[in-house]
C-alpha cells in the first residue's frame, strides 16, 4: 500500500485499514506531540485517494472497517468525502466502519449540515483529541483552541449523529497541584460534552518536542505512577456521564481499565483506591513509552 511518512491510527483501529487523505496535522504545533513533526501538512491529492481504494481492493479483498488519516482528516472539503466514503462504501461490500481523526477546528469548520451529510454517507466515528478541559493547559501545550470551542466541536459531531471518541492526557498538567485542577476540569469537559467514548492516555516526553525542552530546563516533571493514579481518580470521581464508555487500554497508561459509566463508575474508582491505598507499584504495568 502506498504511505507517506509513519503512519498513526487510534490504537483500538487494530487491523482497520488506514487511508491517508491528508499528510501530517493541520495545526501540528501541540509542544507534546511528535507524530507529524517530520511531515508538510496537505491535503492529498482526491484521485490518489480512489486509486488507494482501488489498491487496497486488490491487496485486502473486502474489509470491515476503514480509519481516515493523517492526523485531521476531517479537514478535507465535505464534497470530497463524500466522494471517498462513497467509493469506499461500494469497493468494500462488508464495510460498517469508517473512522476519523478530527480536529476541533475542522469539526468547527464544517456546518452541521455538511457533518450530518458525512454521517448518512457512512461517517461513523470522529476521534478528538480534548487533551485536558483546563484552559491553562490546553494554553500551555498550545493546543489552538479553547475549552469553549472544544466542548461546541464535541457536540457538534454528536449532533450530526457521528459517534464521539475523545481521549484525554493524564500527567499532562505535571504534578499536584495543576495536576488536580486538570482532573477536574477534564471531568467537566467530558461532561459538558457527553462523549460516547472517553480513551484514557498517560504523558509521554518525546525527544524532539518542546515538552521534552521544557522537561529537560526542570520546568516540566511527569507525575509518578501513583500520583497519574490519583489524577484519574480524581477525574473519574468528577465525572457525571448519562453512557459512555471509558478506557485505559491505551500502552502509554500503567493501568488498564474499562468499563461503561455511570454504571461502572464506583467499581472503577474501588479498583483505583485499592491500588493507590496499597502503594503497590508491582500490580501496575510498565508504560509502554515509545508508542502512540
Ligand atoms: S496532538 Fe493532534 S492536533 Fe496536536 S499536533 Fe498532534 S496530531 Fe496535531
Amino acid at each position: 500500500m502506498r504511505y507517506e511518512g509513519n503512519i498513526y491510527s487510534p490504537y483500538i483501529a487494530g487491523d482497520d485499514y488506514i487511508l491517508q487523505c491528508t499528510i501530517g496535522c493541520s495545526h501540528n504545533q501541540c509542544t507534546f506531540c511528535y507524530m507529524y513533526k517530520d511531515k508538510q501538512y496537505r491535503l492529498r491529492e482526491l484521485n490518489e485517494i480512489l486509486k488507494d481504494i482501488e489498491l487496497a481492493k486488490e491487496y485486502y479483498g473486502d474489509v470491515k472497517k476503514v480509519f481516515l488519516a493523517d492526523g485531521d482528516a476531517l479537514s478535507m472539503p465535505a464534497e470530497s468525502l463524500i466522494k471517498i466514503l462513497d467509493c469506499l462504501y461500494d469497493t468494500f461490500p462488508s464495510l460498517t466502519y469508517v473512522g476519523t481523526y478530527a480536529s476541533a477546528v475542522s469539526i468547527l469548520n464544517k456546518t452541521l449540515a455538511e457533518l450530518i451529510e458525512l454521517q448518512k454517507h457512512g461517517l461513523v466515528e470522529a476521534h478528538l483529541g480534548i487533551e485536558s478541559g483546563d484552559e491553562q493547559v490546553l494554553r500551555a501545550i498550545q493546543k489552538g483552541v479553547s475549552c469553549g470551542e472544544m466542548v461546541q466541536a464535541g457536540r457538534k459531531i454528536r449532533q450530526a449523529g457521528i459517534n464521539l471518541f475523545v481521549t484525554v492526557i493524564l500527567g499532562l498538567a505535571g504534578k499536584a497541584p495543576k495536576a488536580w485542577e486538570h482532573a477536574k476540569n477534564t471531568a467537566q469537559i467530558c461532561n459538558e460534552i457527553q462523549p460516547d467514548y472517553i480513551g484514557i492516555l498517560t504523558i509521554i516526553v518525546q525527544p524532539g518536542t518542546e515538552l521534552y525542552e521544557k522537561t529537560q530546563r526542570g520546568e516540566f516533571e511527569v507525575p509518578e505512577e501513583m500520583e497519574i493514579l490519583a489524577e484519574l481518580r480524581l477525574m473519574i470521581r468528577d465525572m457525571e456521564l448519562k453512557h459512555s464508555g471509558i478506557t485505559s487500554i491505551h500502552p502509554s497508561n500503567c493501568i488498564y481499565l474499562e468499563n461503561i459509566m455511570p454504571e461502572g463508575k464506583d467499581e472503577l474508582l474501588q479498583t483505583l483506591t485499592t491500588i493507590i491505598d496499597s502503594k503497590d507499584v508491582s500490580q501496575l504495568r510498565p508504560r509502554e513509552t515509545d508508542r502512540v
